[in-house]
């Protein structure tokens, strides 16, 4: 890059929300637009790669992709084609793997029950302890399957993740596992649940494959800003940082990753098992499982949530909540500053809401409706996107 070049759009973080807003100014409004992350690699913590012994893995956790939304499907299905995938968990709970989100069989097996989807109302009624209002994860848990379950399927695992208890946190952590009364056992109920074909960075460099982008990696993008110029800057890192914690520090959850690879095929039933109550991991992932991939070896990681280290998981209760809206005021009165993605938001936001939240932000600054922007044609070489699946 030649000094003093320009761009119309500088883009801190080559995640989700940084890719997706690249690829919207560049090839619907012919923008010129310098992306930047300071990992050594695009797609944030998306990102997949080969590793020593050839398996696919997620670098930074398993990444499972799920929506409702066909506009965010279609969308991303302009650059992948998909594995059809549904997730499926066991939980290892009193030296039995049950299944989460917690359904008819998860409690049959841990009670030595027989009842049927008809019976399981009444007895989640008999147990479980009502609650005026749901506040809080624990509320959410206690008042609809009781005290017992709560304590053998969210307690632990949750103090483990966040590093407090589900009293403390916003009833909308564990309200993303739903409770069932049947013998469903998928991890997700969404319309659309498929893995990228080809990985997750194989989707990100054909978002990324045009002329008006130019990607840098490796760099924060302040030790650049002041050698080019610029009309606008997205920025998707954490917000308080870019604020120099002008306000004190936003807590952010971090996690540390034990990747190993076994020398046998499969490690594990499914593709995740979560120990809510065992180890000092929360969950390990056989990524084979995930990918489809056939390899002698097989690769897994596990999870050790962490209160140092990079920010993965904003912290969703009140007074952060208050801290974010103090740095989210600042951020309103910065002039040409957009703030996309779960870190510069400060939200427990998935893939599919965080691109769902770049074109938002792509078509409020270009005044065009979403819909439009969706609908503009891609064309990558060598992609089919005929080959779109949608999940059954
Ligand atoms: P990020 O992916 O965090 O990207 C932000 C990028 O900005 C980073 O690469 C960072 O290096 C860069 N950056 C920050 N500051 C600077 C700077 N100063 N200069 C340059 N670059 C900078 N979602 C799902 O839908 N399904 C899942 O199964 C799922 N599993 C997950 C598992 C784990 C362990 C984690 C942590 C998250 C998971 N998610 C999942 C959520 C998903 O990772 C996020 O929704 C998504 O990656 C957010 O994209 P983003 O672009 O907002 O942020
Ligand atoms: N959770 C739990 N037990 C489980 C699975 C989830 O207590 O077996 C709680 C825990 O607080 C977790 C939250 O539900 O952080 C959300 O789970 P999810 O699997 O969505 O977390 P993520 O994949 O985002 O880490």
């Amino acid at each position: 890059m030649s000094k003093r070049t320009h761009f119309d759009y500088v883009i801190a973080g080559a995640g989700f929300a940084g890719a997706v807003v690249a690829e919207q100014m560049a090839r619907n409004f012919d923008k010129k637009v310098l992306i930047v992350d300071r990992r050594p690699h695009i797609g944030g913590n998306a990102f997949d790669h080969h590793d020593a012994a050839g398996i696919l893995v997620h670098k930074y956790g398993p990444h499972i992709f799920h929506t409702n939304s066909a506009d965010v499907f279609n969308y991303l299905s302009k650059f992948t084609k998909w594995r059809n995938y549904e997730h499926r968990v066991l939980a290892s709970v009193d030296g039995k793997l049950v299944p989460v989100p917690i359904n008819l069989d998860t409690v049959n097996q841990l009670y030595n029950l027989n009842l049927t989807s008809d019976d399981i109302e009444a007895w989640f009624a008999s147990v479980a302890e009502p609650r005026d209002s749901i506040r809080t994860s624990e509320d959410v848990v206690v008042s609809r399957v009781g005290r017992d379950l709560y304590e053998k399927m969210f307690r632990g695992y949750t103090r483990k993740q966040w590093g407090l208890d589900p009293s403390e946190l916003d009833a909308s952590v564990i309200a993303r596992i739903p409770v069932r009364t049947n013998r469903d056992d998928r991890y997700f109920g969404d319309t659309y649940q498929a893995m990228p074909l080809l990985g997750y960075t194989h989707m990100f460099e054909n978002i990324l494959d045009h002329r008006n982008v130019t990607v840098v990696t490796g760099t924060d993008y302040r030790d650049v800003i002041d050698s080019v110029t610029y009309k606008e800057l997205v920025y998707t890192g954490p917000i308080d940082e870019f604020f120099d914690y002008r306000f004190g520090k936003l807590p952010y959850r971090s996690l540390e990753f034990r990747h190993e690879t076994l020398d046998t095929p499969q490690l594990q039933p499914v593709s995740v098992i979560n120990y809510p109550n065992e180890h000092d991991y929360t969950r390990v992932t056989e990524f084979k499982q995930l990918t489809g991939q056939t390899h002698a070896k097989t690769s897994v990681v596990y999870e050790y949530p962490r209160a140092e280290g990079d920010p993965y998981y904003p912290i969703p209760r009140s007074q952060n909540a208050a801290l974010y809206a103090r740095y989210q005021a600042l951020a309103a009165a910065v002039p040409h500053v957009h703030f996309v993605g779960r870190l510069a938001t400060y939200k427990y936001y998935n893939m599919d809401q965080v691109v769902a939240q770049a074109l938002t932000l792509c078509a409020r600054i270009s005044s065009v409706t979403r819909a439009h922007l969706i609908h503009q044609p891609v064309r990558t070489p060598g992609l089919d996107t005929g080959a779109i699946l949608k999940a059954s």
